[in-house]
């Protein structure tokens, strides 16, 4: 009899359920994103969408599975890290169904889950990973048990600077796309160099700097908007390059994988896959429908976590806002 994992996932901005079989099929995928009118993502109102689309998410994930409620082994959701309200609200959907199906519940760290899905889609087996999403920058490689952190934002994650940026400039209005998505198609636009702050202190980065003065040359208009999403690109991803470089010369693994949201990126991509090149490395990108926060990575790591006997007591299952990445023994990795 096959098993199946629901997983649950809803961090920040986007509410999304997956549906795995334990031999890591993804057999539903279903993302619904709370799109902010204006400004950035308050954490209330992102939790107010989750709780309206929670039980139609829940149920088109069902239908395109294939997959009955009664049939699920084990339920997973989203612990941490993440905005409070919007992690109370996945972590209540997901109480309700493991006690409602008398099933086991597994709390997932977010970004370990990021990692999982991007080698369970690309067949990376030890990489070191750079994870760049809206809410989160950081260099890592598994090492004794966890998933070590090598490098880190300092300040804001360079999904959020690009984000912001684009805000500021205006271009959420053009919407159907995700911001740094817009910031990328117009750099394509873009040639001349900018200067801007190139900001890495040892293996941490920082972005606030470069935000900073990126809108500021954008509100005196001496340069192309192409000129200023180029330029933006170029400093913010040689900086994220030449750490996942130095990790990669100094834990000598053989893959370097990409994944969250802003891994999406072409240039970024490619520069990734010039170092990884250089170190005779196998470069592995998330696959587009993985890199944004998604369900499948949750149940994903959930059937992991629950195979090694980490499953929590409703009463346990407190959400972790700062849970970080290298908390995580992750006792599935390494056989
Ligand atoms: P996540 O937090 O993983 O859901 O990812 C969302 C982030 O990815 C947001 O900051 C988006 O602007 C960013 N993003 C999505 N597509 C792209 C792209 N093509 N280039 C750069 N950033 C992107
Ligand atoms: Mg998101």
């Amino acid at each position: 009899m096959p098993k199946f994992c629901l997983g649950i996932e809803a961090t920040a901005d986007d509410f999304s359920v997956g549906i795995l079989d334990f031999n890591g099929n993804v057999l539903a995928n279903v993302i619904s994103a709370f799109i902010p009118k204006m400004g950035g993502i308050h954490p209330r109102e992102a939790a107010r969408h989750h709780g309206k689309v929670v039980g139609q998410v829940i149920s088109t994930a069902f239908q395109e599975a294939h997959v009955k409620p009664e049939k699920l082994a084990l339920i997973s959701f989203s612990q941490g890290p993440g905005l409070g309200p919007c992690l109370r609200t996945g972590a209540t959907a997901a109480r309700a169904l493991a006690t409602y199906l008398d099933i086991p519940l597994v709390g997932v760290n977010h970004c370990v889950a990021h990692i999982e899905i991007g080698k369970l889609a690309t067949g990376a087996k030890d990489p070191v990973t750079l994870y760049v999403s809206g809410g989160n920058t950081i260099v890592s490689a598994f090492e004794a048990r966890y998933y070590r952190v090598f490098g880190e934002t300092l300040d804001i994650a360079v999904g959020n600077c690009l984000d912001i940026f684009a805000r500021e400039a205006g271009l959420h209005q053009r919407a159907g796309m995700p911001l740094g998505a817009i910031v990328e198609k117009l750099a394509e636009e873009g040639n001349e160099l900018v200067d801007l702050p190139y900001c890495v202190k040892g293996m941490d980065l920082s972005f606030s700097g470069l935000l900073t003065a990126a809108i500021r040359l954008f509100e005196v208009r001496q340069y192309r908007l192409e000129d200023l999403c180029f330029s933006m690109q170029e400093i913010a991803f040689s900086m994220l390059t030449e750490v996942t470089e130095r990790a990669l010369a100094h834990t000598e693994k053989r893959e370097v994988l990409l994944t969250g949201g802003v891994g999406a990126n072409k240039r970024l991509q490619a520069m990734l896959r010039t170092i990884a090149d250089e170190h005779d490395s196998r470069f592995c990108v998330v696959p587009k429908q993985y890199a944004l926060d998604n369900g499948a990575m949750i149940a994903w790591t959930g059937i992991l976590a629950y195979e090694h006997g980490k499953i929590i007591p409703v009463e346990k299952s407190f959400v972790r806002l700062k849970w970080r990445l290298d908390e995580v023994e992750a006792p599935w990795v390494g056989g």
